[in-house]
């Protein structure tokens, strides 16, 4: 193994991904990821990548996705280096062996514990919506448990993708992660290698591909998929303060985001309230102009935009509506009238459009969100604790917010993921250790 770390470790480009693989397995075989010290080093190089790079990344950021300085900083270089903060303050704790209780009729003598094992090889698939964030948030977890890499972004964002490859070159021993740029063919050609684990962050259609794969070795997966998350806006809600909020959460990222609020379900009079709210919060935050706002971020490509625009249809335009094909541009959006049957409603939105979706009440929201496949989020605003109660012991999702959406994925202390047809499995702050972990079981009789 080199040991070289710099800019002359390059990813060997003439290798296959039989011996990118090989060379990395070498290396978790020689068993020098498995001490803690190796493993702070090299989130501590992860840090360093991001904060001594931030004005190139934000630049590449803002090439891919229209993103503005402030938001790319806090969302996709801030609260990666806060997760790499709290791995380096915390793992030597999350890696403390946990002693069991041992059944009496096994002696007073015998013990037993658990204890963090890491996989070995794993591979980290990345999509182009939060292109850095996605990419470097799981390689901490997988470097924290000790496992070695191979990062595989999404070619979408091309620019990001190409800035962060290079730098995850520079910064990282190739013998301990290995960049592996390209679309469908690269991966699909890592894919036939047995890794120890699979993280992948993108669709379910790509995520089944990505499980059947893995199902040839048992390689455990990740799935970090998306969906349709609902809102619903229940009659006692503020209307004001709940468009203001859902705006915000909505719009963000021109709403190419996987926990973005999709539909909003709320009874005719409620919606009837909402929408003229959520007239005025998209006017007070964006302007009257969109498309020259500052933080209104601009839609990935031409495929995304057009697939976007046919959704147009599905409802009446309450608010906004505009697009501009040559500028990426989809201004922010509402649409009521939205009959359940229609396009906007059969598809993850994933992108700046709102469904309000009229229902009589709790009881038929409850019925509408288990109808359908379970998302990774759901949402509500509402005062009443009964209603809360209700939403979550009556329905299923990867995670709940009430009264703020998206806040539940920048709580680290919670885990993150879906359920169903929302993903597989969970990560942040001590759940990234377990994702890319084996908990072992130690049992000790001593002999005399
Ligand atoms: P994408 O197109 O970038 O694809 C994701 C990854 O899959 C890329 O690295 C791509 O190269 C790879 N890929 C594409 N086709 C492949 C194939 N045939 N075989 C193997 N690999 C292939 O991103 P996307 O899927 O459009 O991302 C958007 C989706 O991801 C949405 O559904 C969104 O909700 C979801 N998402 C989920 C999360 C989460 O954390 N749960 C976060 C972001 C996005």
């Amino acid at each position: 193994m080199t040991t070289t770390q710099g800019t002359e470790s390059r990813t060997h480009w003439s290798e296959t991904a039989a011996e990118v693989v090989g060379r990395l397995r070498a290396t978790f075989n020689s068993g020098v990821t498995r001490p803690l010290d190796w493993r702070v080093s090299q989130l501590q190089r992860l840090r360093s990548l991001l904060v001594e790079n931030e004005q190139e990344l934000i630049e590449a950021l803002w090439a891919d996705l229209r993103k503005n300085a402030a938001e790319a900083k806090v969302q996709e270089i801030d609260f990666t280096v806060a997760d790499i903060d709290e791995a380096l303050a915390d793992l030597e704790s999350w890696l403390e062996p946990r002693p069991v209780e041992v059944p009496a009729h096994f002696g007073p003598t015998t013990t037993a514990y658990t204890t963090y094992d890491p996989l070995g090889v794993v591979l980290v698939i990345a999509p182009w919506n939060f292109p850095l964030h996605l990419l470097i948030d799981p390689i901490i977890g997988a470097l924290a448990a000790g496992n070695t890499v191979v990062a595989k972004p999404s070619e979408m964002s091309v620019h990001t993708s190409a800035v962060a490859s290079r730098l995850l070159r520079e910064y990282f021993d190739a013998d301990v992660l290995t960049v592996v740029e390209g679309g469908a063919e690269e991966t699909t050609a890592l894919l036939a290698q047995r890794f120890d684990h699979i993280f992948y962050t993108g669709n379910g259609a790509v995520g089944r591909v990505v499980m059947a794969a893995a199902a040839k070795n048992l390689t455990p997966v990740t799935l970090e998929l998306g969906g349709k998350s609902p809102v619903f806006v229940a009659p006692d809600a503020d209307v004001e303060e709940t468009a203001k909020r859902l705006v915000g959460a909505k719009f963000g990222n021109a709403g190419q985001q996987c926990v973005a609020p999709d539909y909003v379900l709320a009874d005719p009079a409620t919606a009837a309230a909402l929408v003229p709210a959520l007239r005025a919060a998209v006017d007070a935050q964006f302007g009257f102009t969109p498309q020259t706002a500052a933080d209104f971020g601009r839609i990935i490509n031409e495929r995304h935009f057009d697939r976007l625009t046919a959704l147009l249809d599905s409802g009446r335009v309450a608010v906004g509506g505009q697009h501009d094909r040559d500028d990426l541009f989809i201004a922010p959006t509402v649409l009521t009238d939205v009959d359940p049957a229609s396009s906007v409603m059969q598809e993850e939105i994933f992108g700046p459009i709102l469904a309000v979706v009229e229902v009589a009440d709790l009881d038929a929201a409850i019925v509408f969100i288990n109808e359908r496949e379970k998302p990774l989020a759901l949402y509500a605003f509402t005062e009443s604790e009964a209603t809360k109660s209700r939403l979550v012991k009556e329905t299923s999702s990867g995670g709940v917010a009430w009264g703020q959406p998206v806040i539940q994925l920048l709580m680290t202390g919670l885990p993150f993921g879906g359920v169903g047809e929302s993903g597989l499995g969970r990560y942040h702050g001590r759940y990234s250790l377990e994702a890319f972990s084996h908990l072992k079981a130690v049992a000790d009789v001593p002999l005399n």
